[in-house]
């Protein structure tokens, strides 16, 4: 019977053990399957970045009540912790839990979801059938029935290209070793890197400013270093964002630092400039735009363009994605990063989140497909409706627990007091870029 099998949960980042924590409470069998050698192994590569939200909304309830009965101790709720305070302090003390330890399998990665015995084109009672998630880890290739699946893998595993048309620039695969994809650590471990090198750092949101900001801390240290900023939007006003927003003061501050460092020439700042080739030269890599421009040469990219999903282990897997955004239909709209921020994205569950494959749901980062405004907490709501859904209680997953404020530009949990929903919306806005 489908129904005596376990529900898989792939990824442990902090949608996937939040789904873990619910799925215990709730008494059903769970497998969480982790490519990492460590759960949080994405949030690991940002590890020295500081969060925007602070504790308090970042620690999934389910999760906090296991803990405590565990006798955890939880970090101070107003502080803010780093990826790496988030993955020592919340997430292995999480995945430590007799409770849940046993089923979790880490350095296991999916490379396949598919229905028993059928693909996608044929139906033959495929609701019937058990999902076979198929993973490669020590022990080989390994095949598990499961009879639902959470895929928590998030999109930090896919960067986008720094061709500005979202396929690599022409030459730049053959520019790899130039390039690195994320948040390197400037100033700690990747320093050696960076230091006294002429750098590029492409993308205009706060994971580029990140870089800027402490690429120029470096340059204090290491006069050599250079830092020249691309982004493709025309425009600086549309770069630094609103430096004087004084309900969202740390958006402010990294964008008020960005301009600063722009001004004072310490960046250069190339705005309207769309990556169409990367061309290893013989005193550095050049990028060239389609238009003619050129910028370069340089010692090092950093390519803080975003990420998407990896579908490619769901190939068999019937998914209803919108056409832009590649999160569900239903939640598209809700979340197009054209139309909101993070901070008024409204709150939604297992409906919102249903594909045509019967018991199959994407939550977290993953669910939002290319759009880049997950915040924790809605990923731990929608662990919290779906886990619900598969338990058979329909009314707890209709239910929303996560209320986000009507005025459309603040969100919070239910019942806070309008300072803390303030404080929330401040800390979680700056993690939209
Ligand atoms: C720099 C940065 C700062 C952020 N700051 C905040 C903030 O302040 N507040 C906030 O609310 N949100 C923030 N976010 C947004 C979001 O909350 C995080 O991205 C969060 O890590 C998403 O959690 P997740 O579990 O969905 O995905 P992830 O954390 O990406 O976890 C996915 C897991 O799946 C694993 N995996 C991937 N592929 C496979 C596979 N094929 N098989 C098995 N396992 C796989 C990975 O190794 C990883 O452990 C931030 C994001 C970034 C990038």
């Amino acid at each position: 019977m489908t129904t005596q099998l376990p529900v898989a949960v792939l990824g442990a980042g902090p949608a996937g053990l939040a789904a873990a924590a619910h799925l215990t409470e709730r008494g059903v069998p769970f497998v969480v399957f982790e490519s990492g050698e460590s759960v949080g192994a994405s949030v690991q590569q940002w590890g020295h970045v500081r969060l925007f939200s602070p504790w308090r909304y970042n620690i999934d309830r389910a999760a906090q009540r296991l803990l405590t009965d565990d006798g955890w101790r939880p970090p101070e709720p107003a502080t803010y912790p780093t990826g790496t305070d988030l993955v020592e302090r919340y997430l292995m003390p999480l995945a430590r839990l007799a409770t849940i330890a046993p089923h979790v399998r880490l350095g296991h990665r999916v490379i396949g979801v598919t229905r028993q015995g059928v693909d996608k084109l044929r139906d033959d009672h495929r609701g019937h059938r058990p999902f076979i998630v198929t993973t490669e880890g020590p022990a080989g290739i390994t095949r598990t029935p499961v009879r639902a699946v959470m895929d928590a893998t998030g999109t930090w595993l896919s960067p986008n290209p720094i061709g500005a048309e979202g396929i690599p620039a022409v030459g730049e695969e053959y520019a790899a070793r130039w390039i690195h994809y994320g948040i390197p650590d400037v100033l700690g471990v990747d320093r050696a890197r960076y230091a006294g090198k002429r750098v590029a750092v492409v993308g205009a949101g706060h994971s580029a400013k990140h870089v800027v900001r402490d690429l120029s801390l470096l340059a204090e240290d290491v006069i050599d270093t250079t830092i020249t900023w691309i982004v493709r939007r025309g425009g600086a006003d549309n770069v630094f964002g609103d430096q004087a927003d004084a309900r969202l003061p740390e958006r402010g501050k990294l964008g008020a630092d960005a301009h600063r460092l722009v001004a004072s020439g310490r960046v250069q700042l190339e705005t309207g400039f769309r990556i169409e080739r990367a061309v290893i030269g013989e005193s550095g890599l050049e990028l060239l735009s389609a238009d003619g421009g050129k910028a370069g040469p340089f010692d090092e990219i950093v390519a803080a363009t975003g990420f998407r999903p990896d579908f490619g282990f769901l190939r068999e897997i019937r998914l209803d994605l919108d056409p832009w955004v590649e999160s569900t239909r239903a939640l598209a709209p809700l979340i197009d990063p054209n139309v909101h921020s993070c901070g008024s994205v409204p709150p939604h569950g297992a409906a919102e989140l249903a594909h045509p494959e019967q018991g199959f749901y994407a939550i977290g980062a993953k669910s939002y497909g290319r759009a880049p405004n997950l915040l924790l907490a809605t990923g731990y709501e929608q662990a919290r409706s779906v886990v619900a859904e598969l338990a058979g209680d329909h009314e707890a997953a209709g239910r929303v627990e996560l209320v986000l404020p009507a005025s459309g530009s603040a969100c919070g949990v239910k019942n806070e007091p309008a300072t803390q929903i303030a404080e929330f919306e401040l800390a979680t806005s700056a993690c939209c870029g």
